[in-house]
């Protein structure tokens, strides 16, 4: 019987594993920290042998092949071992999709996977098809295949899970975009990173579609070292010679390929520009998916959101009240600054992470009724801005914060919670600073 090592019982690794079982393998999982009771308990009832707190060597290296997590990392000491012995080591999804016939959209960039993922899953099942979520969001797709089946599977996949696939097919690859990011892992070798991302393409057959960002350099430069075989569906905000998806002269929102669809642009539910690419990429894949023009439109305009992601909260007192804690440098703020539509009080603040300012203060200018500064430290805030003839207020917490949002903000106004920064200085993390700002939202209503 083929022996089929797990390498991290997380969320990918234990749905692998339950897979593996349900196939016919010797499955044995392995994890170097604290499995979580909910996994121990999935493993347990399908009689799955594990270990914590450590690798046992001699029954790893004895595998036929590995699955590791995508967490874990190349120069991980066990999984140098087993690649030095030359045992095949795949990702859960590469696992997964050899079990499956059903039809793959996937998405990867270094923005907006998990918005314009979640978009696509809300186009489809509101058109009525059989779509399961997963990859990075979601629950695992080892664990839909072998438990859970559809027949569309609308996956965000990382650099990390692309770097272990070898032989799976996306029916559907969208790359969103290419900047720098995770070059710890790369060697801080930005053309290892991009190539993993083009591992998007792999496999792909004319039958298929390419979805991509046409403005992004990095992108355009690299559709020239590959043969692509697939049907290419660039998008961009302004029509262009080839664009596939476009805004058009008189602000249509529009797609051409392979079904004619247009709406107003002012119908999507998701704002912003950087938005705006992510509903073209979901309306392409929503119509190479042959769902109609009547259900595209219909999810373009309804989908709720993400949470944390310039998620409208609640209006209250005639106040607005948006949070985008999931923007945690500037690039992302000024998306958001960018998408207002009334007079902004702008909480930011938290851990810097070298920010530069100088590019966000014409759009604070333009948009800002008050800044609220939300830190342990707000003295570089101070140094930046205080300067600018906007009134400002000096917060330590969310609490305070939130009274001096009140103060400052008029009926029609919005308060944006888009920090700029890390959140650790004061919170948990980016959700918990995101939690704590809804909760004395809505405490008031
Ligand atoms: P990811 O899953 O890739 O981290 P998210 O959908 O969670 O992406 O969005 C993370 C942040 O990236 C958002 O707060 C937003 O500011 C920014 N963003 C979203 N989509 C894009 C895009 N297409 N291009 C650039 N930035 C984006």
């Amino acid at each position: 019987m083929k022996r089929i090592v797990i390498l991290g019982a997380g969320e990918s690794g234990a749905g692998a594993a339950v897979l593996a079982k349900k196939e016919g393998f010797d499955v044995f999982v392995s994890d170097m920290s604290v499995i979580s009771d909910k996994y121990k308990k999935m493993l347990d009832d399908h009689h799955i042998a594990w270990e914590e707190g450590r690798h046992s060597e001699e029954l790893i290296l004895n595998a036929d092949e590995v699955i590791k997590s995508p967490g874990i990392p190349d120069t991980a000491p066990m999984v140098a071992k087993i690649k030095e012995k030359g045992t095949s080591i795949i990702s859960e999804i590469e696992f997964a999709g050899r079990y499956t016939r059903s039809k793959m959209v996937c998405i990867t960039g270094s923005n907006g996977k998990t918005t314009t993922t979640s978009l696509i899953h809300h186009i489809f099942r509101e058109a009525g098809l059989d779509a399961g979520l997963a990859g990075n969001i979601g629950r695992s797709l080892a664990l839909q295949v072998a438990e859970d089946p559809h027949e569309w599977y609308v996956i965000e996949l990382s650099s990390f899970q692309l770097d272990n696939m070898y032989d799976f097919r996306a029916h559907i690859a969208i790359l969103l975009n290419i900047t720098p990011d995770h070059l710890d892992r790369y060697d801080n070798c930005m053309q290892n990173y991009t190539d993993a991302k083009m591992r998007i393409i792999r496999n792909q057959t004319p039958d298929d579609a390419f979805i991509y960002w046409s403005g992004d350099p990095i992108i355009s430069r690299e559709l020239d070292k590959y043969d692509i075989q697939s049907m290419l569906c660039p998008f961009s905000d302004r029509k262009e010679v080839m664009e596939a998806g476009y805004v058009s002269a008189d602000g249509q929102f529009t797609v051409e390929r392979p079904a004619m669809f247009t709406m107003p642009q002012e119908e999507l539910s998701l704002t912003g520009r950087h938005n705006l690419y992510n509903s073209l990429a979901a309306a392409l894949a929503a119509d190479v998916a042959g769902i109609s023009q009547e259900a595209i439109r219909r999810g373009l305009s309804t989908f709720p959101g993400v949470e944390h992601r310039l998620e409208k909260v609640a209006t209250v007192d005639g106040i607005h009240y948006v949070n985008d804690s999931k923007a945690t440098n500037v690039d992302a703020c000024m998306y958001a600054l960018e998408s207002m539509k009334t007079p902004v009080i702008l909480i930011i603040g938290g851990r810097d992470k070298g920010n530069d300012y100088t590019t966000l203060k014409p759009l604070v200018a333009e948009k800002c009724a008050g800044l609220v500064y939300l830190g342990a430290d707000n003295a570089k805030l101070h140094a930046n801005f205080d300067d600018m003839g906007i009134p400002v207020s000096d917060t330590h917490s969310m609490r305070d914060c939130m009274e001096a949002c009140r103060r400052m903000a008029r009926p029609g106004d919005t308060v944006l919670l888009s920090p700029c920064c890390a959140s650790f200085d004061l919170f948990r993390n980016m959700e918990d600073r995101g939690e704590q700002f809804k909760t004395l939202v809505t405490a008031t209503i």
